[in-house]
């Protein structure tokens, strides 16, 4: 008998079973579906970048002790980012309407949460300069929020995670594939069935915690749930997560919660093989497009490229990329912003010209309306700014449709690049509703006893977007909170 399982291993199963230790729950299982060379879902995958409130930028020195000396004007450039701040984000981008309840409690436990990881999950941090730090002149500058990301990114967060688990004595059961949950006759929950290398197992506990992610991997719930487009996505992370656990969760009349309809989707290069690749991680993401243009294969531009810094828009462009037709589009630069692309962009190669009308011969779109559309661009572009890269900086077009608000200098400058690019599905927005223990909720609007939830099962915080490095806050948030109730109960 265990006192709680943990189901998944990836950021929220680790961070749940830590603080079920932590929280002086003795026989503690986590229970990973994937073999030991494949453990640790999307979470291994990931960029590891964590959004979390400061108040002051003093708060991040514990997290990144020598930056005023790698980068001098660290402290007084970056802005600080209060509570408000990370809600008035989150709210933005999900259209108002993340669950009011764990909005908060995800912002206001986020800084502490960051702080436990470093202290007890043993984690280390570094400033994410190279997706979020933004060379202006010889300077940094630093979008607000999102700066700081745990060393050798995902590939480290996951492993050190795993050491972490190992050295607080906490059991690890690899290929370990969860089937069910089982129930006593007083409804509890009160262990699960799992397949492993031994054959078909019941194993009891005390309580158990779901956190075995979404559906993101799973072609016919994809198609369920989000649409016919999604049939064919390629799948950004982990090749494990088929909603397992909202299933189960699920048959135990569980409630489902938040957008079913919705998903964490980017911008990656078009050959981008269909899961991700253990050794390449993020990097076939290319999200530097609010420095260019898109085309899609009729040669039309179809969206606002500088809507907003384009942490505020990577999630949901991916979806609508893969809304045009062949579910692909172009990104196009001039040689004015090369030094501005993120390093991914280096992992392919781009096709070149020196002139747009040879650019474009080499791409599968309509020429001519592409040369209409790029010249219609040129001519309308350059109105306010001056150009800065760093902020929204209203450099925009006038007079064509759609507007591209900031950001929006004329491509005129050879050589000219191009990147292919679809949409990559990252996890699903759907998810199961739970309470501020993060006991999962049924359909009666009961609590289920011996049951929690988190990471990316959870359900309701995230809709239509996202806002870059909420995941992972959100699945160490939930995780501890899951794991301290799992072992109280
Ligand atoms: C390429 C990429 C980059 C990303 N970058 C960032 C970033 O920089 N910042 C950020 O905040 N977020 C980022 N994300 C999102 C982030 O990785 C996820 O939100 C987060 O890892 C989810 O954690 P999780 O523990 O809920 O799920 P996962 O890490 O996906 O773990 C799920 C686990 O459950 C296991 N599992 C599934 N089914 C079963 C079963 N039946 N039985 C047992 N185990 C099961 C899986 O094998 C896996 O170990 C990124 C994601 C990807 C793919």
């Amino acid at each position: 008998m265990y006192d709680v399982i943990v189901v998944g291993g990836g950021n929220a199963a680790c961070a749940a079973a830590v603080s079920a230790r932590e929280n002086g729950a003795k026989r503690v299982v986590l229970l990973e579906k994937a073999p030991k060379e494949q453990r640790g879902g999307n979470t291994h995958f990931s960029g590891a970048i964590f959004r979390f409130v400061f108040n002051k930028v003093e708060e991040l020195d514990r997290f990144v002790p020598q930056v005023e000396e790698e980068y001098p004007g660290f402290h007084a450039g970056v802005p600080k980012y209060p509570r408000e701040a990370f809600r008035e984000d989150l709210m933005r981008v999900t259209e108002g309407r993340s669950d009011p309840e764990l909005a908060d409690l995800l912002i206001d436990a986020s800084y502490d949460t960051t702080c436990w990881m470093q202290d007890v999950g043993k984690h280390k941090f570094e400033l994410a300069r190279s997706v979020m730090g933004i060379k202006v002149g010889n300077q940094y500058k630093w979008p607000r929020g999102a700066i700081v990301r745990t060393v050798h990114e995902g590939v480290g967060l996951s492993s050190t995670w795993f050491k972490t688990v190992e050295a607080m004595g906490i059991e690890i059961r690899y290929e370990a594939h969860v089937l069910e949950l089982t129930q006593s006759e007083s409804g509890r929950i009160d262990g699960v069935v799992v397949r492993g290398t031994d054959g078909v197992r019941k194993l009891n506990a005390k309580a158990v915690v779901l956190a075995c992610g979404g559906f993101e991997t799973n072609p016919e719930w994809r198609t369920r749930y989000l649409g016919q487009e999604w049939a064919h996505a390629k799948v950004r992370g982990s090749n494990f997560n088929y909603g397992d656990g909202l299933r189960m969760a699920l048959d135990m009349g569980a409630m489902p919660w938040g957008h079913w309809g919705g998903c964490h989707a980017t911008p990656i290069v078009s050959d981008a093989p269909d899961y991700g690749v253990r050794n390449l991680t993020d990097k076939t993401n290319r999200l530097s497009y609010h420095y260019g243009v898109m085309l899609n294969v009729e040669g039309k531009r179809w969206i606002d490229e500088g809507a907003d810094m384009n942490a505020f828009t990577y999630a949901k462009y991916g979806g609508l990329i893969l809304k045009q037709t062949k579910g692909r589009v172009y990104q196009i630069f001039d040689s004015k912003v090369l030094d501005l692309l993120e390093p991914r962009y280096k992992t392919s190669e781009p096709f070149k010209s020196d002139t747009l009308e040879g650019l474009l011969k080499q791409l599968d779109i309509d020429q001519k309306q592409a040369m209409k559309t790029l010249q219609e661009y040129n001519n309308a572009a350059e109105r306010g700014g001056p150009f800065n890269p760093a902020v929204l900086d209203h450099l925009s077009t006038e007079g064509i449709e759609p507007a591209k608000t900031n950001w929006a200098q004329k491509l005129d400058k050879p050589p000219f690049y191009s990147w292919a690019v679809t949409g990559g599905i990252t996890f699903t927005f759907g998810g199961l509703k739970i309470n501020k223990e993060a006991q999962v909720i049924s359909t009666g609007w009961k609590p289920i006893e011996g049951l929690y939830a988190a990471g990316e099962m959870v359900g309701g915080l995230f809709h239509y977007n996202y806002a870059l490095g909420t995941g992972l806050m959100s699945g160490s948030v939930f995780g501890r909170i899951a794991g301290r109730s799992a072992a109280r109960s």
